[in-house]
């Protein structure tokens, strides 16, 4: 029986949840999970693709989606072929944990135009949650000490002895990389331009030459998403805080400066595909892209196949490596999937049995220069909610994890948890975790640029590849997350669209 459209993307948020109601085997939460294959797609002939699409589109994330919008708004014949069992990519709202957190793309910036756009185009709805990580109540516990907010701009560990002893070690990254930004006042796209090359060093050694202390950019590690202060360019930090601050000028018309969508960020992805024609095909992990005679044929570890005059790609460029092209990617583009890596994080989802910070007086919430980083007890979003606590661990802390099954994480978190705060002992109780890192559709949070990338291959990652067009926001110019995402799916439609 042929699957409508309307009936297809109701089986996906179906299938999602009844997953996720089983608790830590819930979808993308492990390297295990994501092997599974449950047959949520209609099945598809196999052997040599049949039919030929104008385009086929890789990768149903927000830059794949607005891409696919884009082009049969232009009056293309468009499929869309997703590797996961699910829609959005690093769009994933947790709807099975208490207060339905946001396990990736969270906050909408007002400067996000596109995404905006989009968001009221399909008739979503955003809200202003009262917390973020900016104004949470953390309690630090920096070198085994407990210190409150109030107590750090008098207490000895604090590193500053400036304008920044008030500054709280949470903010050091952005605001201390952010001072005197070389970039500011300048186009976004500024980063590119090769009088900022020289800054195409490492972070630390960047801090050092401001006159920055050893402690502070130690302190500064805890927070960063990339490999480390060392292996991170400075450039990729500068443009990061750059765009932050643009954001900043532009708030929504409330005076609000952040949001997210109501019911989840996840109801977007699933708003954009069911706008489209044609059903977006889950499950379809592309193995290889061959053109030959202008006409490319994409292989699916299904065994399945698919043509198109034209493709797009949006899978992350790390994750290339893995994928087969003919005729071969060769030089800088080559080099590129190569090296380019993404930000590595691992969340660690509790449920709180027992409120811990009763027992012992002290704040939920702590951020910590210990291995375990940062641990937040989530807004509720309903007051029947019971309390979820995600471990939030970011950077190279977050390698050793690689190593773990996910019972001996859970079983690693509770312990160093209840060392490093006894009320803890016995409160937590599992519920699953999620990393994009250990899942081979992801490989890591954003894009980031290490020491020498941006002068190397900040201007190659948007080659075309003979009719294979990339997007994704690895390849965004001006914009960054999930509003890059969208600016490079646009970038890449209308590549095709002016072509055709
Ligand atoms: C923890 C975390 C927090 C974040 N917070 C924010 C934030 O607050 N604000 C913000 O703006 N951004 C944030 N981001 C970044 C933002 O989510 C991403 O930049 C954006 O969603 C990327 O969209 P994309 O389409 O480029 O890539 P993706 O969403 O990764 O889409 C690529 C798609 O390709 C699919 N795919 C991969 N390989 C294959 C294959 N071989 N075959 C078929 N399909 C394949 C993937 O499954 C995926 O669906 C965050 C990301 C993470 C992980």
């Amino acid at each position: 029986m042929k699957t409508t459209r309307r009936d297809f993307v109701k089986n996906i948020a179906g299938t999602t949840a009844a997953i996720g109601v089983l608790g830590i085997t819930g979808c993308e939460t492990s390297k295990k999970d994501t092997k599974e294959t449950a047959p949520l797609t209609p099945k598809q002939p196999e052997g040599p693709a049949k039919e030929k699409y104008d385009v086929i589109v890789v990768g149903a994330g927000l830059s794949g989606l607005q891409a696919a919008i884009l082009l049969e708004e232009a009056g293309l014949n468009v499929l869309v072929l997703e590797g996961r069992k699910r829609l959005g990519g690093r769009v994933y709202t947790l709807e099975n944990v208490s207060g339905k957190p946001e396990a990736a793309g969270e906050w909408i910036g007002g400067n996000y135009a596109r995404m905006i756009s989009m968001v009221n185009k399909l008739g979503l709805e955003m809200f202003t949650p009262e917390m973020n990580n900016d104004n949470r109540p953390w309690m630090y516990n920096i070198k085994g000490e407990f210190i409150t907010a109030k107590d750090w701009s008098s207490h000895p560990l604090n590193p500053q002895t400036g304008e920044f002893r008030d500054l709280l070690p949470s903010r050091y990254l952005r605001t201390i990389s952010n001072h005197d930004n070389p970039l500011k006042d300048q186009p976004l796209d500024a980063w590119l331009k090769p009088e900022f090359q020289k800054y195409d060093i490492p972070h630390d050694q960047y801090l050092r030459s401001q006159g920055v202390n050893e402690e502070t950019i130690r302190l500064m590690n805890v927070t960063i998403h990339s490999g480390g202060m060392h292996r991170t360019s400075a450039l990729n930090e500068l443009r990061r805080y750059h765009v932050m601050d643009f954001n900043s000028k532009l708030k929504f018309p409330d005076g609000t400066g952040w949001k997210m969508i109501k019911g989840g960020n996840s109801l977007l992805p699933k708003a954009m595909a069911e706008s489209l024609n044609n059903d977006v095909l889950l499950n379809k992990t592309v193995v290889a892209f061959r053109e030959k005679n202008s006409v490319t044929e994409i292989s699916c570890a299904d065994g399945t196949a698919y043509k198109a005059d034209h493709v797009i790609c949006s899978i992350p460029i790390s994750v290339l490596k893995n994928v087969t092209f003919e005729p071969l990617i060769k030089g800088i583009t080559a080099d590129a999937i190569d090296h380019v890596g993404y930000g590595l994080s691992i969340q660690v989802h509790f449920q709180v049995m027992e409120p811990y910070w009763e027992k012992d007086g002290l704040a939920p919430n702590m951020w910590t220069d210990g291995e375990l980083e940062r641990i937040a007890v989530r807004t509720k979003r309903n007051k029947i909610d019971p309390d979820a606590l995600v471990v939030f661990i970011n950077g190279p802390e977050s390698l050793k994890f690689r190593l773990m099954t996910d019972q001996e994480v859970f079983t690693y978190c509770q312990i160093k948890l209840a060392q490093l705060r006894p009320s803890m002992k016995g409160t937590l109780k599992p519920i699953l975790i999620q990393s994009c890192e250990r899942d081979i559709h992801g490989a890591g949070d954003w894009v980031y640029w290490q020491p020498g990338q941006v002068t190397k291959f900040g201007n190659h990652m948007r080659r075309r590849h003979g009719n294979i067009h990339f997007c994704g926001e690895h390849t965004a110019i001006m914009e960054r997350g999930m509003e890059g995402a969208f600016e490079s799916g646009e970038r890449a439609a209308l590549e095709i669209i002016l072509e055709s």
